[in-house]
Order: structure tokens, then C-alpha cells, then sequence
């Protein structure tokens, strides 16, 4: 795709990555932070939409308390109570030079899960961006549960890192655009620090799992890494929104990315387009429940995209309630889409094999011949 045409978009979500927004020593980058905003602010001028997702808080807080390390009960979370406001003030500051206002929204996997917060959220969001102000969000690691693993034994959580929280906040608001800045050029072969020959990847048509090996482990200083960001890319082209990863470290990156200069791997949409109600229950809802489906289940769920019928279930791991989003796996546990379940895991587990029209002899009532109904499976591979 012509970079022309790639950055020719209203709504933007730019996501500002740890290692960007601070120095070596630990420090902010001033300087850096405000030539973001100044880019930001031409955009706006300019009328397009943006939202940023920005990290930074646990840094900033560690390093006002001189700590070495955030291990520790509660540390990390103090840590982002600290560094929070003090970046929060950069951003309001260096927007008020623009006559920018600017809005914090602090966000926990929750505000995602629970389909009502999520919706609600939505129309906030949209209102400021009605209102020309500047969203600026960032996960609320001070409350945030993810940290604590007891709680959430098996659940896999929607989002623990920002690039993951960027994707979901594009795709909550349709954006066309989501703008990854790290401490990275973009997408290689290889580790570019690790193998010389690695060569660089201007554009992904599509992120398979091919792409997605190419991720490695997590960066320092921010949760994310380069998986994190593939995973982010692979759902906003699945709702055919834009990506692209580039590096935040290249002077005025953001005028010259809005110039249409080559840098940066670009990430195409896909033709797939998935509906809202698609997204959310792929993508943005927190997963404990897992129902196993066998392999004639599994290629009609997969080919044909069909319901799933209780005779193509092998067995129902955890609890859930109707109308809950579940995990639906293959018979070796690999994750292969998520739907809305039309009955509870006691039922499903009474249901495991059935045949449908045995479903009002086994339970003693029948709302649905499906477990899950088509309409209410995203699927994930
Ligand atoms: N929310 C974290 C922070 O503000 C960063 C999380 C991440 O880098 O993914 O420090």
C-alpha cells in the first residue's frame, strides 16, 4: 500500500511506549514528550482524532522514589499512583501551549469484560473526541488485578499490557489508524540485536501465525515487547483498522510519519471486517471458561464458521454462567475461537456429546439447539 494512502485517516490512536518517554537514567524525556504532543497537536489542528495511550507511570514513579526495583507487593502499583500525575502533568501542560484540552482515563481489564462499563466507555470517549479533547489513557495499574495471580488463576485477562489496551481502545472506537512508537524500527526476521542479518519488514499483509513467531519476549521497562505489538496488529486489521510500529525515538517521528515517510512496518487491514459484538467477544473480555470440541467440531467451527452443537464437545473445564464469553479449544487445549455460551458449565457438562434433540430430555428445558450460536463465535485462528 502507498504510504500515502496508508496514513490518509481521521481517527488515530497513538500509543507512547515506556522506553520512549523516558531517558536512559530513567528520567522523562522532556523533550521528546513535548515534540509528541507538538506533533499530536498538528494532527488535531489538522482535524483528525486522536486518542493517546501512553505508559510511563511505574517508570516515573519508581524513579522519583530512587527504587531499584518494583518487586514487592503493592510496589509496582504505588509506583504507577506516583508516576501517573507526574505525567499526566507533561501532558497537560505541554497541550495547554495548543489550547488542547486533554482527559485521563485510567482503565482495568473490567471496564472491558463487563459488556455495560464497555459500552459505556465507548460514549465517553467519543463525546470528548466530540468535544476536540484529547484522550489520554493509560491501564490503571494502581487497581489493576493482573498482578495478582491467585485471583486470577487460568483466566486469560483481555489486556495486561498497553499495546494490547491500544488495540481494544481502536477497535471500542472503529479508529483507522493505531500508531505503535517504541524504542524499535519496526518489524524484522530476526532480533536485529541478536542477528545481524535480520532484515527489516516494510509491510505485513497479513499477521499469521508466521508474523506472530517473529515476536519476541517483552522489552525492558514496559510490559510489551514485539508479541504484544503482532497481537495488537493481528485483531485492528481484523476489524480493518491500520497499524502501523515504528520507532518514537526518531526525531519529529510523528510529523514525518503524517509526511509519508517509509519508516516504520506497516500493517494492511484485512478483508475480514468483524462486527462489534465480533470484537468484543474475541477480543476485549477477560476468559475463564474453556469448552473442548472435537476435530469434526472444530473444522465446521473453523471452515464454515458454524454453531456449536453439544455433540461436538468433549469436555467443559471451569465454571460459567450463561452468556458468559468462553474459550473454545481444540482436543490439545490450542485456543481456537470464543463465543457466548447459551448455557451454564453445569448444563454444558450434562450436554458433553448430546445429541441436540436429547437437550430437553437431559436438562429438562431447551432455549437453544446450540451451545453457542454462530453469531456469538469470534474465531481466532
Ligand atoms: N501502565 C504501565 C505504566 O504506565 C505500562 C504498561 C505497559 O508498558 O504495557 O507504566
Amino acid at each position: 500500500m502507498q504510504r500515502k494512502d496508508f496514513i490518509d485517516v481521521k481517527r488515530i490512536v497513538i500509543k507512547l511506549g515506556t522506553n520512549v518517554l523516558r531517558n536512559d537514567d530513567g528520567e522523562i524525556a522532556v523533550s521528546r514528550i513535548y515534540s509528541f504532543i507538538e506533533g499530536i497537536a498538528k494532527l488535531v489542528k489538522a482535524g483528525k482524532e486522536v486518542i493517546v495511550v501512553t505508559s510511563g507511570a511505574v517508570g516515573l514513579g519508581k524513579k522519583k522514589l530512587n527504587l531499584d526495583s518494583t518487586d514487592g507487593d503493592g510496589v509496582k502499583q504505588a509506583c504507577a499512583a506516583i508516576g501517573q500525575s507526574r505525567l499526566m502533568s507533561y501532558y497537560e501542560t505541554g497541550f495547554a501551549t495548543y489550547e488542547i484540552p486533554v482527559a485521563q482515563i485510567l482503565l482495568t481489564e473490567d471496564d472491558f469484560s463487563t459488556r455495560h462499563r464497555y459500552l459505556s466507555l465507548r460514549t465517553t470517549l467519543n463525546k470528548l473526541i466530540e468535544m476536540n479533547v484529547v484522550p489520554i489513557i493509560n491501564q490503571n495499574d494502581t487497581v489493576s488485578t493482573i498482578e495478582l495471580d491467585d485471583i486470577l488463576a487460568g483466566m486469560q485477562v483481555c489486556f495486561s499490557d498497553n499495546d494490547k489496551l491500544s488495540a481494544l481502545v481502536s477497535s471500542e472506537l472503529d479508529a483507522d489508524l493505531l500508531i505503535l512508537l517504541s524504542d524499535i524500527d519496526g518489524l524484522y526476521t530476526a532480533n536485529p540485536k541478536e542477528n545481524p542479518d535480520a532484515e527489516f519488514i516494510k509491510e505485513v499483509e497479513c499477521v499469521n501465525d508466521e508474523i506472530l513467531e517473529l515476536g519476541s519476549g517483552a522489552s525492558d521497562g514496559g510490559r510489551g515487547g514485539m508479541k504484544t505489538k503482532l497481537e495488537a496488529a493481528k485483531l485492528v486489521t481484523r476489524f480493518g483498522g491500520k497499524v502501523l510500529i515504528a520507532n518514537g525515538k526518531i526525531p519529529y517521528v510523528i510529523d514525518k510519519i503524517f509526511n509519508a515517510e517509509e519508516l516504520g512496518t506497516m500493517f494492511i487491514p484485512t478483508s475480514e471486517n468483524l462486527s462489534g459484538r465480533k470484537r468484543w467477544i474475541g477480543y476485549a473480555t477477560n476468559v475463564l471458561g474453556k469448552i473442548i470440541v472435537n476435530e469434526g467440531a472444530k473444522k465446521a467451527i473453523i471452515e464454515n464458521c458454524t454453531s456449536l452443537l453439544p455433540i461436538g464437545i468433549v469436555k467443559v473445564i471451569n465454571e460459567f454462567k450463561q452468556g458468559e464469553v468462553v474459550s473454545i479449544c481444540d482436543e490439545n487445549e490450542v485456543e481456537i475461537a470464543r463465543g457466548m455460551v447459551n448455557y451454564d458449565s453445569e448444563e454444558c457438562k450434562k450436554l458433553v456429546g448430546a445429541h441436540s434433540d436429547e437437550i430437553i430430555k437431559i436438562l429438562g428445558y431447551k432455549n437453544y439447539d446450540a451451545v453457542i450460536t454462530r453469531d456469538n463465535i469470534t474465531n481466532l485462528v
